[in-house]
């Protein structure tokens, strides 16, 4: 039987990156994927809505650019190209995975990881021919699954989850019926909406969003409205059924108690994902767990001795970046090396058109936890960068603590807020104050002087 240092389960950015970690750090690794490496971030998520977005957000740009005297004439989606460079970009990125796992002598098997006992775990490869490894440590990073709501009609054809919609690949659709206004929600309406299809989203709570800054997801809300998103918030879903045209469907719903019906050719299902751990374990030798979320404490330690589990696996913020940073802790406390990370500071971002992003405390959030803070806001329309491309409205939003002045938090919806979000969580992992921020010269034209500019008014 081989014997490892560390027995990783599953390759999505939380596992290979701890086996690449683990390897660095010369213990004899092994990491078992039953699907292909780079896990839901990679092939499902992240990577090729990404891609998507980044196709569908030229589209648009492309379709209104008589305002910066240009004109694309003819400008159309080709479906199957869209696809087929969504799918290179994932290949090439996979490819990159494979290569460093190569390099740092990580040893990769294809198939399921089942943890029989402690310190043990069965591989079992599609072709059969089950092996047994001996593991000093086991990490299951093994990611979650998207959740099918308990609706009737939720198995009728063209109603999909994130996953199938992305396997589509067919023409943007007529109309597109998007059930939950959390990020999938969204960012897939963003898309559809660029490329032109009907998009109509019902949201159970009274707000897009709802995880994040209120002001976030009131903004899109009316950008949506503007772009003839149809919003709908408080909106109860009863059922979805055929609709009389073939392949037509229909969705009963109640929208603040009051009876309502939409029609859709396709339905997209984003209400959440359901953790996975727990199918790496066989009958008998799971450990604590709750709702499926492994339970773990602050170590990432579960219940079993030996038997760690980090990422979507454990629940929380379901976020590729934090599974990452789990992942480097667990593996470097197991080195016996510090963690290096705050993995409290995790910033969240949306790619929607114009990108949302947040990282710390909200206004709110600090006010519900008893601290005096005080927020300053900045609008985008006053940037020149921001103005010169066109770009609708848009802000960043400082919290701080007025008295010994330390940056808490901040929220984004503008251009790059995803890349421009990294310098506050900068400042906030390291406890700079707006002072230290403020003392940065940001560069001219460029996003980033909007965050001068809100630190300046602090
Ligand atoms: P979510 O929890 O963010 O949002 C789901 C939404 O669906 C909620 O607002 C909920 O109220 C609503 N909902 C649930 N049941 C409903 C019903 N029957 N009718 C109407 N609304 C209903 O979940 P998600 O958007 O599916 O995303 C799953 C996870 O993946 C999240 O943790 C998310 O952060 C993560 N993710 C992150 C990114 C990113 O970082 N850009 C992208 C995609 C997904």
């Amino acid at each position: 039987m081989e014997r490892y240092d560390l027995v990783v389960i599953g390759a999505g950015p939380g596992g290979y990156e701890a086996a690449l970690e683990a390897a660095g750090l010369g213990l004899r690794t092994a990491l078992i994927e039953r699907r292909q490496l780079g896990g839901t971030c990679l092939n499902r998520g992240c990577i090729p809505t990404k891609a998507l977005a980044h196709a569908a957000g030229l589209y648009a740009e492309l379709s209104a650019c008589g305002r910066f005297g240009l004109s694309a004439e003819q400008l159309r989606c080709d479906p199957a190209a869209l696809a087929a460079y969504r799918q290179s970009t994932v290949e090439t990125l996979r490819g990159g995975i494979a290569l460093r796992l190569k390099q740092k002598k990580v040893d990769l098997f294809q198939g399921s990881g089942l943890v029989t006992a402690p310190h043990r775990v069965r591989v079992e490869p599609p072709q059969g021919g089950a092996l047994e490894l001996e593991a000093q440590n086991i990490l299951v990073a093994a990611g979650a699954k998207p959740a099918v709501p308990p609706i009737p009609g939720a198995q009728l054809p063209g109603v999909m989850t994130s996953d199938e919609l992305l396997e589509w690949g067919g023409p943007p659709f007529g109309t597109l019926l998007v059930i939950g206004g959390g990020v999938i929600g969204v960012e897939f309406a963003s898309i559809y909406a660029a490329l032109g299809s009907r998009v109509v989203i019902l949201e159970a709570l009274d707000g897009l969003l709802a995880n994040l800054d209120r002001e976030l997801g009131q903004s899109l809300k009316l950008l949506f409205k503007k772009r003839g998103v149809q919003v709908h918030t408080g909106a109860r879903v009863e059922a979805l059924e055929p609709a009389g045209e073939k392949g037509r469907l229909c969705c009963r719903y109640t929208e603040k108690g009051v009876p309502a019906e939409c029609g859709a050719d396709a339905v997209l299902l984003a209400v959440g994902r359901t953790p996975c751990g727990l199918g790496a374990f066989a009958p008998g030798v799971a450990p604590a767990s709750e709702k499926g979320r492994l339970l773990v404490n602050s170590a990432f330690a579960t219940s079993l001795p030996g038997v760690y589990a980090i990422g979507d696996a454990i629940g929380g913020a379901q976020l590729a970046h934090l599974a990452t940073a789990q992942g480097l802790a667990v593996v470097r406390a197991l080195a016996g090396k510090a963690p290096g990370l705050r993995l409290d500071v995790v910033p969240a971002c949306v790619y929607t058109e114009p990108e949302i992003a947040s990282v710390g405390l909200s206004a709110d959030e600090a006010k519900a936890r008893g601290l005096a803070v005080q927020s300053k806001k900045y609008p985008m329309s006053a940037n020149g960068r921001s103005v010169l491309t066109g770009q609708e409205r848009g802000f960043i939003k400082v919290v701080y603590d007025p008295a010994g002045r330390a940056v808490l938090g901040a929220q984004l919806m503008c251009a790059r807020a995803t890349d421009l979000v990294g310098e506050f969580g900068l400042a906030i992992a390291n406890g700079l104050t707006v002072e230290q921020m403020a003392a940065a010269i940001r560069p001219h034209p460029t996003f980033s002087e909007g965050i001068s500019e809100v630190l300046r008014s602090c």
